[in-house]
């Protein structure tokens, strides 16, 4: 059962070329998709079956769906990447499987087979290579996503899951290209709470967090940080990234996983490259009323966000109902972008990897 066949059937009207190539010299984030999907079924009597590599195409979902109504649905995030002599290549896809078996088991899912799940993201890549995108920090975004199609209203775990794989190409993820951003501590929402779903990837923890992102917006800043749900004291992440802090004599602090925060991939490849830099690096809770005083009397010289879609990104102020504040000059930080340049040339197998991290793909 776990070492699925996939029945590729290539689209029978791919887009053109010519429309492809225009279209990839500037894609922007999430709006442009490839030719093809991966599908494969669920159900209790039968597991995983029916895997294909088919054209992407709507799918026709029962209003009853219990996805529609209990959102039983989970997701995944990862980038493949064009290596120099223009092969393919993905950045620990076995972290993705792993982590969407976590999510799944958390929203009372069936667990996908770390073997099938690589496998939908290799031969989605492999037919729609040409869709990765040949400027500068361009990538072909990777969405694989489970949900729960059961028709059927009662309260349980559906028994019929369909899973996913889509791929879209993406050039820089922030609209303004700002090198440093700012961010707005909500003191009004919080993300996740302990026993919650905060460190499960699964579509309810965005939807909740669209209202604070909103309040950020409105208050003229890029990004939401949320804050402890208990005693919202403690830093704990933004919507979708992970946060580093930097401070005088090298020493880093990120936030602890306690049940509360996405622990990123991004973030655990941070930790194991900064330890090799030499860095103190502690999981450790760090407050917000901490973290302006740091701010303020120096000690803090970077603090910085990361994740698939970003990467890296410096933030520089940091605003709330109770005021605002700089992190050094309030410009990009100098770690941030030895990191993101680390990790970048790791992704596209182009510098050294002593991990083993950057995948290449024979396709
Ligand atoms: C996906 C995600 C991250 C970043 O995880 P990566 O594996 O580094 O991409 C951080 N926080 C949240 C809430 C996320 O959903």
């Amino acid at each position: 059962m776990n070492d699925i066949k996939f029945d590729i059937q290539p689209s029978q009207s791919p887009t053109p070329q010519s429309e492809r190539d225009a279209a990839l010299r500037d894609p922007g984030f999430g709006t442009l998709f490839s030719d093809h999907m991966a599908i494969v079924k669920y159900s209790d009597d039968k597991g995983w079956h029916d895997a294909q590599i088919t054209a992407r195409a709507p799918i026709s979902l029962d209003p009853a769906a219990s996805v529609l109504h209990y959102a039983q649905e989970i997701f995944e995030g990862m980038k493949a990447y064009k290596t120099p002599n223009d092969g393919v290549s993905l950045f620990r896809p076995d972290e993705n499987a792993r982590r969407f078996q976590r999510s799944a088991k958390r929203m009372a899912m069936p667990e996908l087979p770390e073997e099938i799940f690589l496998e939908s993201v290799k031969q989605l890549v492999a037919i729609d290579k040409d869709w990765i995108p040949s400027i500068e920090g361009g990538s072909l975004y990777l969405r694989p996503f489970m949900f729960a199609s059961e028709v059927f209203l009662g309260v349980r775990p559906s028994k019929e899951y369909l899973y996913m794989v889509i791929a879209s190409p993406a050039g820089g993820y922030f609209k303004s290209g700002a090198p440093a951003i700012t961010i707005w501590a909500t003191e009004e929402y919080s993300r996740a709470a302990k026993g919650g779903t905060g460190a499960a990837k699964c579509g309810g923890n965005y939807a909740s967090s669209l209202p604070a992102q909103a309040e950020a917006i409105a208050n003229g800043c890029d990004q939401v940080v949320f804050l402890d749900a208990a005693e919202n004291k403690w830093v704990e992440e933004l919507g979708g990234m992970n946060l580093f802090f930097l401070f005088d004599g090298n020493s880093v602090i990120t936030p602890p996983l306690s049940g509360t925060i996405l622990p990123g991939i991004t973030r655990d490849s941070i930790i194991t490259l900064l330890r090799d830099h030499g860095h103190d690096v502690r999981e450790e809770a760090y407050s917000i009323d901490q973290w302006r005083e740091d701010a303020q009397n120096g000690k803090l010289k970077e603090v910085f966000a990361c994740g698939t879609a970003a990467v890296v990104t410096s933030v520089g102020k940091v605003c709330s109902k109770s005021g605002e504040f700089s992190i050094g000059n309030g410009g990009p930080g100098d770690l941030a972008a030895t990191l993101r340049d680390q990790i970048t040339q790791i992704q596209r197998c182009s510098g050294t990897d002593s991990y083993g991290w950057g995948v290449k793909l024979d396709c």
